[in-house]
């Protein structure tokens, strides 16, 4: 009887540790896309390379993290989220700044960075236009606010491809705010809109060669 009470503890502690380990939610990456809405060919009312970028992005990630990830801790999700709604632009109501926090798009990207467990990094993913000046001039990529907490290392320090810096933001932006607050890892990388396709790829590559995923 005894052995029979031993056994069937087993059975149940083994049934435990299978659900548990069922459980374990996969590794997260959020890809953030507030500026991608465009309404007006003309008019620059969106950041226009962003979607194309943040695809590329979306793209070489999975591809490191298949590589990469192995052993029983293989599971990922990429979960991208891109502002879409052309009624309400950036003009009007930035989605990178606090005043768009209520917002029901803001809502949405500030809940999923708070509640998701195992989210490992928040990548927001922006453009800038040939005429953009100052630290933007003649770059490629560059990639803000890395101070927030993570740092893109190797592109700072190594600086291996040309035409890449790292700077400080002149505004504060808020969905980095609010991946600081939850302790997330999290980075702002604007592509140049001069960028050709395989640009766009290249420097894409670059952005997650610096991204620790090792963790
Ligand atoms: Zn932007």
């Amino acid at each position: 009887m005894l052995r029979l009470i031993w056994l069937l503890l087993i059975i149940l502690l083994v049934l435990v540790i299978v659900q548990i380990r069922a459980a374990a939610p996969p590794r997260t990456y959020l890809i953030t896309v507030p500026h991608g809405a465009c309404s007006d060919p003309i008019h620059r009312d969106c950041d226009r390379a962003a979607v194309a970028a943040a695809d590329a992005v979306e793209r070489t990630l999975e591809a490191v993290l298949t590589q990469t990830l192995d052993g029983n801790d293989k599971d990922f999700r990429i979960v991208r989220m891109n502002y879409t709604d052309t009624n309400v632009m950036r003009k009007m109501l930035d989605m990178n700044r606090t005043e768009a926090r209520g917002s029901e798009w803001r809502r949405r990207v500030d809940a999923f960075i708070r509640g998701t467990p195992r989210l490992e990094w928040v990548i927001d993913v922006h453009s800038f236009p040939a005429s953009a000046g100052g630290t933007f001039a003649g770059m490629n990529l560059v990639i803000l606010d890395a101070g927030h907490g993570p740092r893109l290392d190797s592109q700072s320090e190594g600086m291996s491809t040309p035409r890449m810096t790292t700077a400080r933001a002149s505004k504060k932006n808020d969905i980095l705010n609010i991946a600081s607050k939850a302790n997330r890892r999290a980075v702002l990388v604007e592509f140049a809109e001069t960028l050709d396709q395989p640009g766009l790829e290249r420097y894409a590559a670059e952005v997650v060669r610096g991204l620790d995923l090792s963790r």
